[in-house]
């Protein structure tokens, strides 16, 4: 056991962590604590077949629970502490300044602190985890690397990332898309170009990244020229909690006629829309999986959920220079979920998009692989693996 890099992808309402050797791929150690905040935090973990699980508490913060995973978890595996060489932090927002990934100093540390705004609910608490690693491991102070979701997304062309505002608010304060969930949609992707056996700088690629945040990228000869979340990751599919896309209208409408708060507006598009507000009941996609043929209100968010997913597909497809090589689902909702999958390809039946039932109820629980007939443009479930994907970048940056 050598060459050891932690991983540390500290989310709005939860932190996931892995020890893993990135040259061997193999994972010692990796786990999360979920429902921050909330009224039962727990973590689970897995350390060389082996699980764990144990409730920490309640309305549990990043930093305690940071501290429950170092000092707990990592120090009752001293064998993989001890072969630590480096960190890898998951972080959202690179904002205007930082385009790939980098090792982290004070500098970077006041880039990721400026792009907050950008990020609300994700880069305070990437800092946090940045900030409490660095403290605890001063031995590795110099070794940890900040992994962006914004990176893949810096060659995209200006019809892309621009909004028709006026121009200055790009050039004098950033304003533009982003994207994010890069590290996800770079990993499948290249996934697929190893399936095909076809050079990643050759495929033209769909990817759909559907989890709590979800998001659709449109690659062409391996490069990303478009993507649905934007200056922060509140635009474009409907998410867990987030309203995706909306007409501004509606805040102005929320603001002057209903007098809610702009804070308040943020909270209302940020934490109580997507699923959870289309449904009034759940953000987790068991819950509408389940109800989808029961309760009217799972069947209308679903129904949403994939009418503005299949939207995205079919609008990308114009950016394909007339070849489209596959298209990908992952994430929670795309490795696991057969009916999303299902019911947005065949709205886009008329793109020659036939999906292979058996194949695709079969893709789920971490099975992956080709869900379409043989005469169809491909479609593949690809299980992503964001903390694998962060630890290769980590060792690239720390061996430079
Ligand atoms: P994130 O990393 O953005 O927090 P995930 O990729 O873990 O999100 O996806 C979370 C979503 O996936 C939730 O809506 C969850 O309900 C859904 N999900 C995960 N596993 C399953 C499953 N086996 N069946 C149905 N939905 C699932």
């Amino acid at each position: 056991m050598k060459d050891l890099i932690l991983v540390l992808n500290c989310g709005s309402s939860s932190v996931k962590f892995a020890v893993l050797n990135p040259y061997t791929k193999k994972k010692y150690l990796y786990g999360i604590v979920e429902r921050l905040f909330l009224s039962e935090t727990y973590i689970t973990w897995k350390h060389l077949g082996m699980q764990y699980k144990k409730i920490i508490g309640l309305n549990i913060t990043h930093e305690y629970a940071l501290n429950f995973i170092l000092d707990q978890v990592l120090l009752e595996h001293k064998d993989v502490l001890k072969n630590l060489i480096g960190i890898g932090h998951r972080v959202v927002h690179g904002g205007v300044k930082i385009k790939k990934t980098i090792l982290i100093n004070d500098n970077v540390i006041r880039c990721i602190e400026d792009a907050v705004s950008f990020a609300p609910l994700h880069n305070p608490a990437n800092l946090i985890g940045i900030k409490t690693v660095i403290k605890k491991y001063p031995r590795l102070s110099k070794k940890n690397v900040a992994v962006f979701d914004t990176s893949f997304y810096q060659n995209m062309p200006k019809s892309s990332f621009l909004y028709a505002i006026p121009y200055n608010f790009y050039k004098e304060y950033g304003i533009r898309r982003y994207g994010a969930h890069g590290t996800s949609h770079y990993y499948v992707a290249r996934k697929v170009a190893v399936i095909l056996n076809k050079n990643f700088n050759t495929l033209n690629i769909i990817t759909c990244h559907l989890g709590n945040g979800a998001s659709v990228s449109a690659i062409r000869n391996g490069i990303c020229v478009d993507t649905s979340m934007g200056l922060t990751p509140l635009e474009g599919l409907v998410m867990g909690t987030r309203s995706g896309d909306i007409d501004p209208s509606i805040i102005f409408f929320m603001h002057k006629k209903l007098k809610i708060s702009i804070d308040d507006i943020e909270v209302i598009l940020t934490k109580k829309s997507g699923l959870l507000g289309l449904s009034g009941i759940s953000s987790d996609f068991r819950y509408f999986e389940k109800n989808y043929f029961l309760k009217k209100e799972a069947k209308r968010s679903v129904d949403i959920f994939c009418h503005r997913l299949s939207k995205y597909i079919a609008a990308y497809t114009t950016l394909m220079n007339n070849r489209l090589d596959a298209v990908i689902f992952t994430g929670g909702i795309g490795e696991n979920v057969s009916l999303i999958r299902e019911i947005t390809l065949n709205k886009l039946s008329l793109l020659d998009f036939k999906i292979n039932i058996e194949l695709n109820l079969a893709a789920v629980n971490g099975k992956s692989g080709l869900i379409t007939e043989y005469d169809s443009r491909p479609v593949f479930v690809i299980l992503t693996d964001e903390e694998l994907a962060i630890a290769e970048e980590t060792i690239s940056i720390i061996n430079k």
